[in-house]
């Protein structure tokens, strides 16, 4: 089998090479509103990767990148804050047997820290390819949560753009009691 970054031969879904060169995180920050998000990657730099949510190939990958990315940052920073933590995946719709969100939010599952699956599903799922801020902003994803209350969470997504998507998450989360610590996305889109 193949890299499926490099595609040269490998028994793992990354090469030892492209996993610490080309994939190495490099952890950046936003704040959107009164939202933290922390990113791992640039959007253009994994592109190719991140569009196999698409397709079948995309469980592989969003596996094996949630395990260099979110796993050890969930892994790190429960040494630090011993509170018990949920995390919440924004919107793990299955597409192709899969929902590549819900693939990001297990990874991060560990003693401590549970997750919800499928808790904050979006009602409205029309496309924000290419849309304004303003269409966005028209055009919310008007979030059902079914998860717990008076919990501490934290968000996990694939991709920040504008950030509106992950702020009305919060406001929804927050109107149910969950205190949102911050949120994780593995690529950041801003040019
Ligand atoms: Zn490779």
């Amino acid at each position: 089998m193949r890299c499926m970054s490099c595609q040269c031969l490998s028994l793992r879904t990354f090469c030892k090479n492209c996993e610490t060169n080309l994939l190495a995180p490099s952890i950046t920050k936003r704040t959107i509103g009164t939202l933290d998000v922390y990113s791992f990657y640039k959007y253009l730099n994994i592109e190719n990767l991140l569009l196999t949510k698409h397709n079948p190939q995309g469980y592989r990958i969003f596996k094996a990148l949630a395990n260099i990315t979110l796993k050890p940052f969930i892994e790190k920073f429960i040494v630090a804050d011993p509170r018990e933590i949920y995390i919440i995946g924004i919107d793990e719709k299955v597409k192709n047997g899969y929902s590549h969100v819900s693939l990001l939010a297990h990874s991060m599952k560990s003693k401590g820290v549970k997750v919800l699956h499928s808790s904050l599903m979006a009602q409205n799922r029309v496309s924000y390819a290419g849309k304004t801020l303003q269409y966005r902003i028209e055009n919310p994803r008007n979030f059902i949560y079914k998860g717990k209350s008076k919990i501490e969470a934290i968000l996990v997504d694939d991709i920040i753009t504008t950030g509106i998507t992950l702020q009305e998450a919060q406001n929804v989360l927050l109107s149910h009691g969950v205190n949102v610590l911050f949120a994780l996305t593995l690529a950041d889109a801003k040019e």
